[in-house]
């Protein structure tokens, strides 16, 4: 392995400008990262040398012009100078630590002020100069900056008075990552061009100037190639897929009407138009040889197992066997009943499958020999020995919590040379500016209606000291009315640093509280049966309230439970609060959903959002807004999915990414010449591979 010197003029250094380095090579191998610092960014996903150089800064503070305090206005500013007489003290009201000091510049003086920070009383020299970011802000008659960010005016780089700030990774903060970028920058010069498609050097560049931009322009420029970057990836990522998906065979299904009507006729209610319209769509692409391969999205309650069990009438109809897959054996179980219901008496037999199915060897031999027509269960369908003896449709539900693996080997249990036809579940919305970038060449059903007489949930945000007053009488209420609750909590242990209330602490509390409610907990560290167990007296209505981890997010049906208490509630993202409060509003009392935060700070967006829309594809909209402006480059997650960029509203970009994508799949040979972008793709296999 060569070592690549800096700024080598020898004809190695040329040779390996030309050539480039390599990116793959162990973050290790940059200068300053030793094997401590390494353990810490390989715990945050930086593995690489190309990770580290596209772990790029969460937003830039202009330090070229800062405020003077006798010139000061309420607002984002940046002030330089001294700090002094900084204490921190203990709120009177729990959960909060206040840091305070004042900072003096030529002109005058200001109050700051920082909430559980305490550690910011250790970090300033009195001599020093620093530059503070934040905002200035009128609170409790007084004007202050609160919880500004710091940086050592020695350590801000001059040539640009630009200072990127990076997100900080557990013991790695902002700083530290500056000065490791710092100690590479001669190495930028040697990254190699990723894309045919623009000028060469533009990647190097584009890198070199978001980390150490030299004007906002310059930043701009680079975070404009770099999106342009991850969405020809993305879109190329799915458009192969779906390539590859044309080429496989799949036995079709023939959509018989007679049995549809008849099946409907025997339902309770009525389909929403949009289950109507998906249930629709799928009968179409199942009558196909070619494999269907469509995701079924929909809000919590929307009715997904309903379209899904026409799809698979149909299917057993055709003689096929289907295979229903879930996260949990709970969600399993559940589906198994709904479904059985819905289809033994048209003689169909389904059957379940999970880790405590008792005779599994006897069930297995009635798939393998075909008289179970219908499967539902969990990982343990996966395993070599279930076998089909015509397995013609696969239905995948929550299915980002499951891997491609996962899901290629039950499509891998087909008869030889045929591939199953493939519905994939969801419940967490994904914007729609999103589905036309990526989900643009993959088909997508969406159930935008819930059934009728549905009551909306109430959602409200609770400061924690009005608990008392507000929240207990509404539990002692909702139990009273024979329904139940769900209490989230954030940890499962209490941390004396955060001073989180966990799992356990707050079902000891509401113990003592309410000594005649039968109270339970359930977290993520508890063994699967008993998880399973406790969601299942959950379900049975033998637990008032259930105090939980977000381990109860996945899709359970208890229509019994009314009331979601969320704690913390500043520390979920939008997207999970919502799919959080959709455990609620599942039967016909109506729903209440209570965010409760701590401190005295305003309500965030985020929550206000929450409280006066419950409809999933706004929200998602909103979610993807409020992360974009701001912040440069917004972290987008969604299930699996992980996109650095915040510019999936870009259509000008998108449809130049597009338009190149297409031309670069025109000529064959540049799937192998261009060896990493084709190696770099595979990382979005699981957003655009649904099989
Ligand atoms: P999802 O999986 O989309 O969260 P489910 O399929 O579990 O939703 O449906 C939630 C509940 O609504 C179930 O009890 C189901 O029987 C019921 N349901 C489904 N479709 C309708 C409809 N069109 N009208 C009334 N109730 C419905
Ligand atoms: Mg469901």
């Amino acid at each position: 392995m060569v070592k690549l010197r800096s700024g080598a003029k020898n004809t190695l250094g040329l040779l390996c400008y030309n050539i480039g380095m390599d990116l793959n090579l162990p973050v290790e191998s940059l200068k300053g990262v030793g094997p401590k610092t390494a353990e810490v960014l390989k715990k945050y996903g930086i593995r690489t040398v190309r990770d580290f150089f596209y772990n790029l800064p969460r937003d830039y503070e202009n330090f070229e012009a800062p405020t003077s305090i006798s010139e000061i206005r309420p607002g984002k500013v940046v002030i330089r100078g001294r700090i002094d007489k900084i204490t921190t003290r203990r709120a009177r009201k729990r959960n909060l630590s206040v840091t305070e000091g004042v900072i003096s510049d030529a002109t005058g003086s200001i109050k700051v002020v920082w909430f559980n920070q305490s550690y910011r009383v250790r970090q300033f020299v009195p001599e020093k100069e620093y530059y503070f970011t934040g905002s200035y802000e009128l609170k409790n008659g007084r004007y202050s900056l609160m919880s500004p960010s710091a940086a050592l005016v020695s350590d801000v780089d001059f040539q640009s008075g630009l200072n990127p700030v990076y997100v900080a990774h557990g013991s790695l903060k902002s700083h530290d990552f500056q000065r490791l970028i710092g100690l590479s920058r001669d190495k930028f010069a040697l990254i190699p061009d990723l894309l045919p498609t623009v000028k060469a050097g533009t990647r190097k560049d584009a890198l070199f100037f978001a980390h150490f931009p030299n004007s906002m322009k310059s930043a701009g420029g680079a975070r404009d190639y770099l999106a342009y970057e991850e969405l020809f990836e993305l879109i190329l990522a799915a458009k192969l897929n779906k390539r590859e998906n044309e080429k496989l065979r799949a036995a079709p299904i023939q959509f018989k009407l007679d049995y549809i009507k008849d099946f409907l006729a025997k339902l309770p209610f009525e389909l929403t138009k949009a289950q109507k319209r998906a249930a629709w769509e799928i009968f179409q692409d199942i009558e196909k040889e070619t494999p269907m391969n469509r995701l079924l999205q929909g809000d919590v309650g929307s009715g997904k197992t309903m379209v899904a069990a026409m799809a698979s009438f149909m299917a057993v109809l055709s003689g096929k066997q289907v295979a229903l897959l879930a996260p949990t054996a709970i969600l399993a179980t559940q589906h198994y009943e709904k479904l059985k219901q819905l289809l033994e008496p048209f003689k169909i037999t389904v059957a379940l499958l999970t880790g405590a199915t008792k005779d599994k060897k006897n069930l297995k031999e009635n798939i393998l020999n075909g008289k179970i027509s219908f499967v539902v269960g969990t990982h343990a369908l996966l395993t070599d020995d279930t076998e089909f003896s015509d397995l013609g449709l696969v239905i995948i539900d929550e299915q980002h919590r499951f891997g491609v693996e996962q899901r290629q080997k039950l499509a891998l249990k087909s008869p030889k040379g045929l591939a199953p036809h493939l519905l994939s579940m969801t419940a967490t919305p994904i914007p729609r500016s999103l589905q036309l970038t990526v989900f643009g060449d993959l088909d997508v059903s969406i159930l935008d209606e819930l059934p009728k007489g549905r009551k909306p949930i109430k959602t409200e945000i609770i400061r924690e000291i009005d608990l008392k007053e507000r929240l207990y009488p509404k539990i002692l209420e909702t139990v009273a009315a024979k329904n139940q609750v769900y209490w989230v909590c954030r940890a499962i242990d209490d941390d004396p640093r955060t001073e989180t209330i966990s799992v356990k602490k707050r079902s000891e509390k509401l113990k003592a509280l309410f000594p005649k409610l039968k109270i339970s907990f359930l977290h993520g560290r508890m063994k699967q049966n008993e998880k399973d167990e406790i969601m299942e007296q959950f379900a049975k209505g033998l637990i008032d309230v259930l105090v939980s981890t977000t381990v109860i997010e996945v899709g359970v049906d208890v229509p019994n439970a009314s009331l979601m208490i969320i704690e913390d509630a500043e520390n979920y993202g939008l997207a999970q609060i919502h799919q959080l409060r959709g455990r609620v509003g599942r039967g016909s009392t109506a729903s209440f959903c209570y965010l409760l935060t701590s401190g005295d700070r305003r309500p965030s967006r985020r929550l206000l959002e929450l409280e006066k829309s419950a409809d999933g594809f706004y929200l998602a909209e909103v979610d993807l807004k409020l992360r974009g402006p701001g912040e440069i480059y917004g972290a987008l997650q969604h299930g699996a999915l992980d996109l650095r960029i915040a510019s999936l509203s870009d259509t000008k970009l998108i449809s130049r990414a597009r338009k190149d994508v297409n031309v670069f799949l025109q000529d064959s040979e540049n799937m192998l010449k261009y060896k990493e972008l084709m190696q770099g793709i595979s990382k979005y296999q699981q957003i655009t591979t649904l099989n």
